[in-house]
């Protein structure tokens, strides 16, 4: 079932459009995010869903019910905003009790739902310490203990964890998403970290210049972007202009032509289209003795630069005209060094064909 409905939403700043002709469909229980570079429209679109901006045309429905007209505390909808925005002279529990105060749900009614959420977010010890007192991530889960503590149909998060360090931003994000997944509160999330994304959507919305550029699943949109644009935004990527040569050949950058699975994109015509491999699908091998003859697909190259983070190593590649980026494991590749040659196989179905990005 489809719970939030919004219908060619566009907001123009003066004469700039901040969001242009948005048509979207959030599902029940899912967790859905807004993703795209600064400036796209990720917080504008949000805060039109809230109710604190008001769109300049378009329409948002809830349950089926027309909202365009309906101020944001009639919304029912809990929310958490990048600065947190916690009263700081008062207690976890007297932050967590303030929209239930507003509704003057009963002495005991409130008791009751406060311990509740202190149990959720695993802060009962702490109901009585003032929230200046908390750690960053202590903070956080009493922001969303508080958004969602009269039970919204809709949580609105807009960038949260931008405030945490790596780790904790990391480790938060697993909790707010098991949380959301427990609860089943359909969520729209607004973060401009790809990864943050990827950990914890059930469906992404990238947004460039306040439209949507794509809307899947998050492997969907990694495995199959639509476009450059969304290519680049999510996840590493090799990009490389081609010239298709007829039937399955393309010829790369320096010349040398390989065989690809995927058929050229709808608009792109010789000279727009851009091949996409993801540095996981190129598979390094060491050129022993010198081999002559790497086979078809494989580029020779040498080693450029070596990025080793323990678990994970990733190898710049400088092959003629062709610079790559390949992903391994240090156990796979013990040996590697810079200025070592390898060979760069581009395996055809790894090979998607993608048209380039227009200029405005
Ligand atoms: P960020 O990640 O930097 O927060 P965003 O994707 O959330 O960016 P918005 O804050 O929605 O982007 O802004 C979209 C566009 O609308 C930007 O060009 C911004 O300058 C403009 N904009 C936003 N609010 C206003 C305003 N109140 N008045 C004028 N222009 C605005």
């Amino acid at each position: 079932m489809t719970h939030l409905t919004l219908q060619a939403v566009t907001k123009r700043f003066h004469a700039a459009y901040a969001v242009d002709h948005v048509d979207l469909a959030v599902p029940d229980g899912k967790l859905v995010c807004f993703l795209g570079p600064s400036g796209c429209g990720k917080t504008t679109l949000l805060r039109i869903i809230a109710g604190l901006e008001t769109a300049s045309s378009g329409t948002v429905a809830f349950a089926g019910r027309d909202l365009t007209d309906v101020p944001a505390n009639r919304r029912d909808f809990g929310m958490v905003f990048q600065s947190l925005a916690l009263f700081p002279h008062m207690t976890v529990a007297q932050n967590i009790a303030y929209p239930l105060r507003l509704r003057r749900v009963g002495k005991e009614a409130e008791a009751s739902r406060v311990a509740e959420l202190l149990d959720l977010i695993r802060l009962p010890h702490m109901a009585d310490r003032p929230v200046s007192r908390l750690s960053g991530g202590q903070r956080q889960r009493v922001a969303i203990a508080r958004a969602i503590a009269s039970s919204p149909k809709l949580l609105l998060l807009d960038e949260p964890l931008s405030a945490l360090d790596a780790k904790l931003r990391e480790a938060m994000q697993v909790e707010i998403r098991l949380l959301q997944q427990r609860l089943g509160i359909t969520t729209i999330m607004v973060t401009h970290d790809q990864r943050e994304a990827m950990t914890m959507a059930d469906e992404i919305v990238v947004m460039e210049k306040g439209r949507i550029a794509q809307v899947g699943k998050p492997l969907d949109i990694y495995r199959n972007p639509v476009s450059e644009f969304v290519a680049d935004f999510i996840g590493l990527g090799n990009i490389l202009p081609v010239t298709l040569e007829g039937g399955d050949r393309i010829a790369l950058p320096g010349g040398q032509q390989i065989v690809v699975d995927a058929a050229p994109p709808a608009r792109g015509a010789a000279g727009d289209v851009r091949l996409l491999i993801r540095p996981e699908d190129v598979c390094m091998r060491t050129a022993v003795n010198g081999a002559v003859d790497p086979g078809p697909n494989v580029l020779a190259g040498k080693v450029a630069f070596i990025r080793d983070v323990g678990a994970s190593l990733e190898a710049t590649i400088d092959c003629a005209g062709v610079t790559l980026t390949a992903a391994t494991t240090p156990r796979e590749t013990p040996d590697l060094r810079i200025g070592m040659p390898v060979f760069a196989e581009l395996p055809p179905h790894a090979c998607k064909l993608i048209a380039a990005r227009t200029a405005h």
